[in-house]
């Protein structure tokens, strides 16, 4: 049997990036799709904001992977004329508390490297939207926000140009390692064996049970994957505001904040909801909590504006009690088996950060490569 490259786990928009960093690198690569689409888990179910940087503690993966992601992320998307705009957001403060809590986001921000940070008081705040009540407000201008169909169209379309091959309906079901890679076990319409050198394990909410079914990997190096969904509700009309609007962050989440979509459209979203099972369903009963929070910084939210609308699942690697965890992106260094990198808890600032994320992983991979493979 032919010994592939690489075989990537999952067609998110991280699991693409990887294959097109790893494909640009020479390698061959195949991507293996569990579903019959790719993009049709959390990469099609998140807020399509590209993230500044601001919130991650200094010296995180999330914070350097977000700041590098964010830059490459604008620059190909001028390149390759993928629909976004560079709409600057508003985080909102009411209250000396908060206040205070919004000079360490900046703080924090700054540590990070994100640029062009403005903090503003109630009338400058006001002056740029006349229609939010806030004592105090941090703008950033570098956030935007992207079409993130566009953009995996994009990633894929650099991966196959370089020759990579995505297989769909195509669940890996599990993989042992012999010596020199992997043998991995394929499901679908046309279950067969594969056998490739490296193994990424890039299959979102799924990453952690699909690592427990790679055998010779120690159950020590594995994270309990959680589930902690996040639901977004839309707005009737248009929304008053032209940039993103946040409140200062709540745990879990960034707080019920107000994104716009491409064609203007504003959703609220997503609020933190720890669950136990997959499961994508709205409570409309929720809008009543989202109500509330929205008034905190617009008054003005009419009366049964808000309709249910999606919801996502944040792969969390953290128990609600925890501390927030970061990215987990284990390599050989990590579990000892070379060519295998598992990617855990890859949330926001996911999407933001993939293009970075491809090429961490490339370098992890290289790293440890014999030199004559290289
Ligand atoms: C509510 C919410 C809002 C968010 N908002 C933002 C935001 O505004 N900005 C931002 O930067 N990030 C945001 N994120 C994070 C971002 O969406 C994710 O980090 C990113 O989409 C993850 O991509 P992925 O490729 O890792 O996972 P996914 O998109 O989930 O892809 C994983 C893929 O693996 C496949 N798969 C699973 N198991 C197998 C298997 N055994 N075999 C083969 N295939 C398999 C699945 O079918 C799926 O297609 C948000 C996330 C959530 C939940």
């Amino acid at each position: 049997m032919e010994t592939l490259d690489s075989v990537v786990i999952g067609a998110g928009a991280v699991g693409l990036a990887v294959a097109r960093a790893l494909a640009r690198s020479g390698r061959e690569v195949v991507i293996l799709e569990a579903a019959d689409a790719f993009g049709t888990e959390t990469s099609s179910r998140n807020s399509e904001v590209i993230h500044a940087g601001i919130y991650y503690p200094a010296g995180s993966l999330k914070a350097r992977l977000c700041v590098q992601g964010r830059r490459q992320l604008y620059a190909y998307c001028e390149e390759r004329g993928i629909a976004h705009r560079r709409c600057g957001k508003l985080i909102v403060a009411n209250g000396d508390a908060q206040i205070a809590q919004l000079a360490g986001i900046e703080r924090h921000a700054l540590a990070n490297g994100v640029e062009e940070l403005q903090m503003l008081d109630a009338g400058q705040a006001r002056a740029l939207e006349p229609a939010l009540r806030c004592d105090a407000a941090l703008l950033s201008p570098v956030t935007g926000i992207i079409d993130s169909h566009s953009l995996m169209l994009a990633l894929l379309g650099d991966a196959q140009d370089h020759g990579a091959m995505l297989a769909l309906r195509s669940p890996l079901l599990g993989a042992r390692a012999v010596p020199g890679g992997f043998v991995l076990r394929v499901g679908g319409d046309e279950p067969m064996e594969l056998t490739a050198r490296e193994l990424i394990n890039s299959a979102g909410l799924h990453a952690p049970a699909l690592a427990a079914r790679i055998e010779g990997l120690p159950a020590a190096s594995l994270p309990t994957g959680r589930l902690c969904k996040g639901n977004y509700f839309t707005l009737a009309g248009r929304p008053p505001f032209s940039r993103l609007i946040y409140p200062v962050p709540e745990s879990a989440g960034l707080g019920v904040h107000l994104t716009l979509d491409l064609a203007g459209q504003g959703r609220f979203g997503p609020d933190v909801q720890w669950i136990d099972e997959i499961d994508y369903a709205v409570d409309p009963r929720r809008s009543e909590g989202f109500e509330q929070a929205i008034r905190s910084y617009w008054p003005g939210l009419p009366d049964g504006a808000l309709a249910p609308d999606y919801s996502g699942i944040r792969p969390k690697i953290n128990g609600p009690t925890e501390a927030a965890a970061d990215f987990a992106i284990q390599s050989s260094a990590d579990h000892c088996l070379p060519g295998l990198v598992n990617l855990f808890g890859i949330e926001s600032p996911g999407l933001t950060s993939c293009l970075a994320i491809g090429a961490e992983v490339l370098a992890r991979l290289d790293d440890h490569r014999p030199s004559a493979a290289r």
